[in-house]
């Protein structure tokens, strides 16, 4: 089960400029601030990355990567490390609730012939372990755990963050040339920048499961993305870590608010969500076969402008937090990761300038992605009669044309 990456052009590394004197803070080293450090080093920039944990850790949840996404990972250089532990499904299978057909969207080799790139899934914490590996194999990246970046202040010669945490306890002054706030949903330099708005939950909560492939029947491993949808939630699984695990996700209303990752919930609270008759047994099943559950209230912004100001921008969810719904927000960082070193590369010189082009690219297309992920909350979640045509509707349209429809998400290239 082992994937074939299609390599592109490596444009990254085409890219590079020695620009030592450049020295770029990050703040946050999640898939969007690891991605952004290993991008501006390769065109030979310094990075300093700085994450608030002590550990950098992913609790067991599978993500989705398409081709936008791939093409970048993998002009980085990072196809070795990761091949081995993805899985480049075959399809969506998308079912009702119940468990009737709606249609198959072909991935695997039609997508990667079409993208140029493939379509993988892989558990976070191997993708994050493949980022790591190759952010610490670069001597220009340091990173610092233990570091929050509390504060900072632009003046004449770039940035000064204000970073503290057990890696500094008395809080240290960091200088750099630009700041970049890659720190997730509730971003403290998004704040320090002066949106002192909180983000939006959504009212539903999603509870995920990593479980053995061994304990369901064999066909659970096969390479293929279920995606059931009905009116009181929806649920996706897929296999990861090569075939020997089986991601579960599964999203339900629920008014539940927390800034908590990892809480811990059981199999009943989730089971009482899906219940028979609307949902079918199988579905059921694959709940009933995880044992040990973490839920995450659903959360997200209205687009919004401006990201940044001077040498300072956002990145990833600091910049445009979505609901997961079109499987795209960690795509999205990796795809900003891609153009802030293009726009580096262009104006080196300059790092405001660098930063407000970095901007004007990435909005329109993260803001459209924005309104399609909450576009699909809605679409999804749909009631009788509106699922009755939105079923028919998908149906009559066929899984082919039905993928064709995201062309304009997948084709991208920086
Ligand atoms: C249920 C669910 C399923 C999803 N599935 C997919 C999918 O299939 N495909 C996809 O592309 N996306 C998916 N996503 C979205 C994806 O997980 C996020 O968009 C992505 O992880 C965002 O990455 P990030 O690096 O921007 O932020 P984060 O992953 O939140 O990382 C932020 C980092 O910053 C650190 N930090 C925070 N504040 C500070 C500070 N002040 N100083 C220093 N460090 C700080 C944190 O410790 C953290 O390590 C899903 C999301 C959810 C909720």
């Amino acid at each position: 089960m082992r994937a074939a990456a299609v390599a592109p052009p490596g444009r990254l590394r085409a890219t590079f400029l020695a620009q030592p004197h450049l020295r770029v803070l990050i703040a946050g080293a999640g898939i969007g601030g690891l991605t952004a450090a290993l991008a501006l080093s390769r065109i030979g920039m310094t990075v300093a990355l700085f994450d608030q944990a002590e550990r950098l850790e992913e609790t067991g949840a599978g993500i989705q990567l398409s081709p936008n996404a791939t093409r970048v990972l993998i002009a980085l250089g990072l196809a070795d490390r990761i091949e081995g532990a993805v899985v480049a499904p075959a399809a969506i299978r998308l079912r009702t609730s119940s468990g009737r057909n709606i249609a198959t969207l072909p991935l695997g080799a039609a997508i990667a012939a079409r993208h140029g790139a493939p379509y993988w899934v892989v558990h976070r914490a191997d993708l994050q372990r493949a980022l790591l590996g190759a952010v610490k194999a670069e001597p220009r990246i340091s990173l610092t755990l233990g570091a929050k970046v509390d504060d900072f202040d632009i003046d004449a010669a770039g940035v000064c963050a204000f970073v503290c945490g057990t890696a500094c306890p008395d809080g240290t002054d960091e200088r750099g040339s630009a700041l970049i706030g890659a720190d997730g949903l509730w971003s403290t330099i998004r704040y320090r920048l002066g949106d002192l708005a909180p983000p939006r939950f959504a009212g539903r909560t999603a509870w995920r499961a990593l479980i053995p492939a061994a304990i369901l029947p064999p066909q659970f491993a096969e390479p293929m993305i279920h995606l059931w949808i009905g009116p009181l939630g929806h649920l996706v699984h897929y296999p990861v870590r090569a075939g020997a695990a089986i991601h579960i996700v599964a999203v339900a209303r629920d008014p539940w608010q927390s800034a908590a990752w990892d809480t811990p919930a059981s199999r009943e609270e989730v089971l009482a969500r899906f219940p028979t008759p609307q949902w079918a047994g199988e579905a059921r099943d694959v709940l009933a076969a995880a044992e040990r559950w973490q839920k995450w209230p659903l959360g997200d912004r209205a687009p919004s402008r401006p990201w940044g100001r001077g040498p300072v921008t956002l990145l990833g969810d600091a910049a445009h937090p979505m609901l997961p719904f079109l499987a795209q927000g960690a795509a999205m960082a990796i795809e900003d990761a891609a153009v802030l070193a293009r726009e580096f590369a262009r104006r080196p010189d300059d790092p405001a300038v660098a930063l407000r082009r970095y901007e004007a690219t990435r909005q329109p297309r993260t803001e459209r992605v924005q309104r399609a992920a909450r576009r699909n909350d809605f679409n999804y979640h749909l009631g009788f009669p509106g699922a009755y045509f939105r079923d028919a509707t998908l149906r009559a349209l066929g899984g082919e044309r039905l993928i064709a429809r995201y062309d304009w998400l997948f084709e991208w290239a920086s």
